[in-house]
C-alpha cells in the first residue's frame, strides 16, 4: 500500500486502525563502475514495498537523495548536507504525525544516512519533549538497513565471501540487477577486489579509491543473488518491523 496512490480518505480509514508508516529513505551516488547510481533509493524502496505488502502497513514515497558528500567527485551523485536531511525527515515526520501517525519505521538503503537519520530522530524527539506540552502519545522512529537484516549478513558471506566489501558491494548491486535486469552489466575488474581504508572529503575518496568501489567485487553480481538477497531482506524486516509493533 503506497501513500501516494491512496486518496485523503483512504488515509483517514486507515488511520482508524493503524499508525505505523513505513519510509524508504536512500542515495543517489555512484556505485563503482557497473553499479546504478540510484543503488541505495532502488534498494531501500523494494524492499520496504515489499516488507509493506506482508505487514499491512503503508509505504511513504522515498526519500532518493541522502548524506553522500564524500561521492560527489565522481558524476552523476548527489548530496543533502546533513541539516539538509534532518529538515527533510523531521519535515517528513511531523507532517505525517498531524494526521495521527505515531511509529515511523524507516528502512534505508545507505550507510553514510545513519548518523544523520539518528540525529533527525533525536531532533524530533527533543521537539516533542521541549516544546510541545500535554499527553499527546510520543512518536517513535526505527532505522533499519537492509542489509543488517537478519541473515544477509551470512547469505552476503555465502555468495561472496571477501569480495563484499563495504560499498558498491556484489549483493546491493545483485539486488539492483534482480529489480532491473536489463541493467545487469557483469564484468572482471582490475583489481579484482577494491582497496579498503579510511577517507575524508570527496577528492580525497577518489583518489584512495578511484574507480568508487571499496573492498568489494561488484564485477561477481548477479540477477539471480539479487532475488536470494531480496526475499531474505524481506523476510528478515518483516519480523523486526511486527517485533516493534508489538513491543
Ligand atoms: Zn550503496
Amino acid at each position: 500500500m503506497l501513500l501516494h496512490l491512496q486518496t485523503w480518505p483512504d488515509v483517514e480509514r486507515y488511520l482508524a486502525g493503524n499508525d505505523s508508516i513505513i519510509i524508504p529513505i536512500g542515495s543517489t551516488e555512484q556505485h563503482g563502475p557497473n553499479g546504478l547510481i540510484g543503488t541505495d533509493a532502488l534498494c531501500a524502496e523494494a524492499v520496504a514495498r515489499a516488507v509493506g505488502d506482508r505487514v499491512g502497513s503503508l509505504v511513504a514515497p522515498t526519500i532518493p537523495v541522502g548524506m553522500a558528500q564524500h561521492h560527489l567527485a565522481f558524476a552523476g551523485s548527489m548530496s543533502l548536507r546533513p541539516s539538509t536531511l534532518i529538515a527533510v525527515v523531521k519535515d517528513g515526520v511531523f507532517s505525517l504525525a498531524r494526521h495521527g501517525f505515531r511509529r515511523f519505521y524507516f528502512v534505508n538503503g545507505h550507510g553514510g544516512n545513519i548518523a544523520t537519520v539518528q540525529a533527525a530522530f533525536s531532533e524530533i524527539y527533543a521537539e516533542a519533549s521541549l516544546v510541545k506540552t500535554g499527553n499527546q502519545p510520543a512518536l517513535q522512529c526505527r532505522l533499519r538497513n537492509w542489509w543488517q537484516a537478519d541473515g544477509i549478513a551470512s547469505l552476503s558471506r555465502e555468495l561472496y565471501g571477501n569480495a563484499e566489501g563495504s560499498h558498491a558491494t556484489p549483493s546491493e548491486v545483485s539486488l539492483t540487477w534482480h529489480l532491473h535486469p536489463e541493467a545487469a552489466r557483469p564484468m572482471r575488474l582490475e583489481p579484482e577486489i577494491a582497496p579498503t581504508g579510511d577517507f575524508s572529503d570527496a577528492a580525497d575518496y577518489r583518489r584512495r579509491f578511484p574507480d568508487g568501489r571499496i573492498g568489494s567485487n561488484p564485477g561477481l553480481a548477479s540477477v539471480e543473488a539479487g532475488k536470494r538477497l531480496m526475499e531474505v531482506a524481506v523476510a528478515g524486516l518483516v519480523e523486526d518491523y511486527r517485533r516493534w509493533i508489538a513491543a
